[in-house]
């Protein structure tokens, strides 16, 4: 039977260790990490996910602001309120929620994130940084995913990952991320989309493979080496209400040496990840007031 790598538990633990943290920065420079929720419309899984960032944020010590707005909220007002809290210096970290309603221009609001807050590392110059191998806010599901093999102590240097799904939240960052020239990383990553031939054959080369399509139970057994590590990012609601992930966990997990569940895995670690980039954040505004 496979480790299940429990990200549920290791978020707990991760979140503890960054309150410590808040704790003491709060104490030596008298700057508390704050993050700027920004909400638009009634997207009810939108709703969920800010209403969890925010009492992650709570509990960890760190300060935090939602701003709930109504579905017509136009791209003008929407820029209007980023500027404000790119220049509000209690403001730290600024999260715009996706997906935003139609009549918005969803790239623009995130370009007018400033950099120095773009805690999702969702931003043209955070995944810039991420490629010329110098990071700095990296994306939280792939940083998060990084983290989760690492205290699991699962070796990814010198190991063959594959990634399937090459968005720009998911598999395209977490292969920059994989690959870097860095403690943690120096992987070969092969990454794989829609397009794939004989995407079977791929997986079942990796000594690491994830997972990140949104289709339910995609990766069959058979599409994995015996004694691989199968990490799932998928989300999949299924008819009767539950969540399922984009891996056949109950027959995969019979040849994995490691897995992630669906919920519990990857998903709590996502939240921990932006709390950590916010706390980086803050100390970024440390330095540059004191340099
Ligand atoms: P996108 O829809 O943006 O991208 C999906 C990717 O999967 C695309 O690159 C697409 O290829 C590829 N793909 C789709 N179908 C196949 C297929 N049959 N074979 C191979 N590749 C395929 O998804 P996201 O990256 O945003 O999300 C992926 C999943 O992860 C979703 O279930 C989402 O809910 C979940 N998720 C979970 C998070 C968490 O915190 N746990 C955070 C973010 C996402 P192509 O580029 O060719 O179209």
């Amino acid at each position: 039977m496979a480790l299940i790598l429990d990200g549920k538990k290791l978020a707990q633990t991760m979140q503890a260790e960054i309150a410590a943290e808040v704790a003491q920065l709060a104490q030596q420079t008298g700057v508390r990490p704050g993050l700027a929720a920004v909400l638009v419309g009634n997207n009810s899984a939108s709703q969920v996910y800010v209403r969890n960032k925010r009492a992650a944020c709570q509990k960890a010590g760190l300060d935090s602001w939602l701003y709930d707005l109504p579905e017509q909220t136009t791209q003008a007002q929407l820029l209007e309120l980023v500027q404000r809290l790119n220049a509000d210096p209690k403001v730290h970290g600024i999260l715009v929620q996706l997906p935003l309603p139609k009549q918005i221009d969803e790239a623009a609001i995130v370009e007018a994130v400033s950099p120095d807050k773009d805690v999702d590392g969702f931003g043209v110059s955070s995944l810039g940084f991420l490629a010329m191998g110098k990071p700095r806010f990296l994306p939280c599901t792939p940083l998060g995913i990084q983290q989760l093999l690492l205290r699991n102590n699962i070796l990814i240097e010198g190991r063959h990952v594959v990634i399937v799904g090459r968005s720009n939240i998911v598999g395209k960052p977490l292969a920059l991320i994989l690959m870097q020239k860095a403690a943690g990383a120096n992987a070969t990553v092969t990454v794989c989309h829609s397009k794939s031939e004989r995407l079977g054959e791929i997986t079942k080369q990796a000594d690491i493979v994830i997972v990140a399509i949104g289709q339910t139970h995609f990766l069959k057994a058979d599409m994995v080496r015996p004694g691989a590590v199968v990490v799932d990012v998928g989300i999949n609601r299924l008819p009767d209400g539950k969540l399922a992930g984009d891996v056949d966990f109950a027959a995969v997990e019979k040849v994995a040496s490691a897995i992630t569940p669906v919920p519990g895995g990857v998903g709590p670690m996502t939240i921990t990840m932006l709390l950590h980039n916010t706390l980086q954040a803050a100390r970024f505004h440390v330095n540059n007031r004191e340099s």
